[in-house]
């Protein structure tokens, strides 16, 4: 089997990975690659292969760095299966719409200045009816129940424990009368995140490839988490001032909602409203309500206890979809807390409530996801002043901070450990690592050796391909 790494190499965006079996191709992710603008939708807009030469897609999640390139592919002629679970399915229905719908809103908003100065008008990425064509391709597998893909390959997706529907995919493949295992890690969530159940190992496994974004760093716990929340709202209110939590609406949203739901009950909240505004964060949310078979047993001993309490809603909290609504909120004068997306702060309403209230020095900015390099997020957390949105610069002279407990992601230790459990039920021949930075995939590297006993590790390049047979 040949494994081509096209993308989350040395950085956490665009993940995709060619693998070659028996001659065919399945494709694990097709993600979207961010970052610089003009160089991402070069590298998105240009497949670096014939789609219509791959048979297949494993989806390990619906994260948009995940599955966010899946309507190219298609455009481009892809017309096999998509295998996802049913709750990655769903959220990757909600969520490749809108991201449809924010590449028709860039080139617009970029297309209004180029018609102006007489140059043709740019095509988006993709369009909300290219996504119609990538939804029937779907087929839905559950978790632990192994599948045939093509003849030689069965696929197995275990929770990993990241965010609804989120998968590692356990590949058995029998190829020149060898048979072997390689496991993709997917993004690999954390023990005792709220909502979700801990993230699954299997054992017997050959190679493993495995996500390392944060490899060099430690969170806080979700206690501490709770807390850091906890304090943000109270500064803020004490203050009178709004508190903004740029969110990724799938996942992380749910996640405050969950805790700020429990601070509220606890008394711990003050008195203060709290807005969800992002319609894919409504949407999304509904799609939680409906998959009741990923929750961990947390929540569902709460729900079958108190079968009246909305786990994803209280009486303080609105979500708001319309513009109008999200325009009245530039309005309001008493503290509130606004979480909305993105959560990188590269797109969406969050950039018109950051452009509202980045200059008042009541205003916190609270960041609970991981921000990547060159976005608006990594700007303002790196103390960047002044800083550019929607094309103007602003003072910043509202709070900064953040809150690493809230992460989906397992940090330094959890990654250790959960390779660990896998190699302790296996003898991995070799580690490759991913969806990283540099400095975060070399860190994981050093710790990974030295705790396993110089197992090889090696940390591809794009378009590196890498020949795995026993
Ligand atoms: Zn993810």
């Amino acid at each position: 089997m040949r494994v081509q790494f096209w993308g989350a190499t040395r950085s956490v965006t665009g993940a995709m990975y060619m693998l070659t079996i028996n001659g065919r191709h399945v494709l694990i992710d097709c993600g979207l690659m961010q970052g610089r603008r003009k160089e991402a939708f070069e590298i998105n807009r240009n497949l670096p292969f014939q789609a219509e030469d791959v048979d297949a897609v494993l989806l390990t999640h619906a994260h948009i760095d995940h599955s966010g390139n899946l309507p190219s592919l298609v455009r481009a002629g892809f017309h096999g299966h998509i295998y996802a679970t049913s709750a990655t399915r769903d959220l990757a229905a909600v969520m490749l719409v809108d991201s449809a719908h924010i590449q028709e809103q860039d080139v617009a908003y970029v297309n209004k200045r180029r018609l102006r100065q007489g140059k043709r008008p740019f095509e988006p990425l993709y369009t909300q009816a290219d996504v119609l064509s990538v939804l029937p391709l779907f087929r839905s597998v559950e978790y632990n129940r192994p599948f045939e893909v093509l003849p030689g390959l069965v696929a197995q997706y275990i929770d990993a424990g990241h965010i609804l529907g989120s998968a590692s995919v356990v590949l058995d493949i029998q190829e020149d009368g060898h048979q072997f295992r390689v496991l993709f890690s997917g993004d690999i969530g954390r023990k005792g995140l709220p909502i979700l159940r801990d993230p699954q190992t299997v054992g017997q496994v050959d190679f493993l490839v495995m996500e390392s974004t944060y490899g060099d760093r430690l969170h806080e716990t979700p206690d501490q988490a709770k807390e850091s929340l906890r304090q943000a709202a109270e500064t803020t209110y004490r203050r009178g001032g709004k508190l903004l939590i740029p969110c990724f609406a799938v996942g992380r949203t749910q996640e405050i909602v969950y805790r700020l739901n429990q601070l509220w009950e606890e008394g711990a909240l003050p008195y203060m409203d709290v807005f969800v505004d992002s319609p894919l964060a409504a949407n999304a949310t509904e799609v939680f309500r409906m998959h009741p078979e990923c929750f961990d047993e947390e929540i569902l001993e709460l729900m079958l206890r108190e079968p009246d309490r909305d786990p994803f809603g209280f009486s303080r909290l609105r979500y708001v979809r319309s513009v109008e609504a999200s325009k009245e909120l530039n309005t309001l004068t008493q503290p509130a807390i606004i979480i909305s997306a993105s959560g990188m702060c590269e797109a969406g309403r969050i950039l018109h409530h950051l452009k509202n209230n980045i200059e008042d020095p009541r205003t916190m900015i609270l960041f609970v996801g991981f921000q990547a390099e060159n976005t608006l997020g990594r700007k303002l957390l790196d103390g960047q002043n002044p800083v550019p949105i929607l094309g103007e610069h602003f003072q910043v002279r509202a709070e900064v901070r953040r809150a690493d407990g809230y992460s989906a992601h397992a940090d330094q230790t959890e990654l250790l450990s959960w390779a660990q459990q896998v190699h302790r039920a296996s003898s991995i021949r070799t580690i490759f690592l991913v969806h990283g930075e540099e400095p975060s995939c070399q860190a994981l590297a050093q710790v990974l050796s030295k705790e396993m006993q110089g197992l090889p590790i090696e940390i591809p390049y794009r378009g590196d391909m890498i020949e795995l047979k026993l």
